[in-house]
């Protein structure tokens, strides 16, 4: 496909996006995201051939939130290994909201999955027995390859005051025994890493790597494990739009993963990563834009994971 047909398809996108802006509505939960201005929107797709395809906001800074748990659980594969970790976290969409506790407590011992809060709670508890804060955030900064990231103090100290149910899924976990470390220090690792301060571009070069194996094209060096990804992937593409993963699933076909800052990050394996950002989300806490245009871009670039793909037998 020609360069300037990506482009023009890019653009298409954002006007499909701009279109359903209004439908959805910023986060309020967390007090200091309430000030982000919903009209904003950003693309950018990153290819494994080296193109980059950028238009709207995409230098603009917004807390990773959930996001972060695509970061957490790589790196928490590669350090514990897949059978330790998926001891203690599932990896089956539970179809309740992000934040939700009851499944945890009526239906499972165990979070359904890393991609919920209950999920990414246990994994910031294991990572935080072995890793700083820092030690995340310079991860953060490798795979994105961006030395700016940082935390926003505002965010996190405005969603330190707002926690309550994060802090409750955290004592019930403990109740449960899922979490070994401190309860608090579990809180707040998680919370830091959901208050690292991103743009689009940082996303759609996150979703190259995933999208390259987890080889970084740049330097040809390995980040993350070729298993990992496979993992992560997997588990993107079932629960990462948490209990709208099926429908997205079925529209576009991408492994995406959403955070209430209004990033999706996107991944079309073997073709390209995709970063946006856009803070009016839907109503289930999903850019209410990206998921819209994904769905036009997935179509117009033939990204969806089972679209019928040449076979040769040799
Ligand atoms: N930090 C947020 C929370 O725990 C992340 C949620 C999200 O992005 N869906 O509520």
């Amino acid at each position: 496909m020609r360069l300037e047909e990506i482009m023009s398809i890019l653009e298409n996108a954002k006007r499909i996006g701009r279109g359903v802006i209004r439908y959805g509505n910023v986060a309020t939960y967390i007090p200091e995201l309430a000030k982000a201005d919903k009209n904003k929107l950003g693309i950018c797709l990153y290819t494994i051939d080296g193109s980059r395809f950028e238009t709207g906001n995409t230098d603009d800074r917004f807390t990773i939130q959930s996001i972060s748990k695509v970061m957490a659980l790589c790196l928490a594969l590669d350090t514990f290994g897949s059978e330790i970790v998926f001891e203690r976290v599932g990896v089956e969409p539970s179809g309740e909201a992000f934040n939700s506790l009851v499944e945890l407590d009526n239906r499972s011992n165990r979070p359904f999955n890393p991609m919920i809060n209950s999920g990414a709670i246990t994994i910031a508890s294991m990572l935080v027995s072995r890793y700083s804060i820092e030690d995340m955030q310079k991860y953060m900064q490798d795979v994105c390859e961006d030395p700016e990231i940082a935390m926003d103090e505002a965010v996190f100290q405005s969603e330190m005051e707002t926690c309550a149910r994060n802090k409750a899924i955290a004592y019930l976990l403990k109740s449960k025994n899922i979490i070994d470390s401190d309860v608090e220090d579990s809180v707040v690792f998680y919370t830091q890493m959901c208050a690292m301060s991103v743009t689009a571009k940082n996303l759609a070069t996150f979703g190259l790597l995933l999208a390259n194996d987890g080889i970084q094209i740049s330097t040809g060096k390995r980040l993350i494990t070729s298993q990992t990804v496979r993992l992560v992937l997997t588990i993107m593409l079932t629960c990462g739009m948490y209990d709208g993963s099926g429908e997205f699933a079925l529209k576009t076909g991408i492994p995406t993963k959403s955070g209430v800052g209004g990033g999706l990050l996107s991944v079309a394996q073997n073709k390209m990563g995709i970063g946006i950002y856009g803070p009016s989300l839907d109503e289930k806490g999903n850019c209410i834009a990206g998921c819209e245009l994904l769905g036009y871009i997935s179509e117009a670039l033939n990204l969806h994971i089972f679209n019928k793909a040449e076979w040769k037998e040799e």
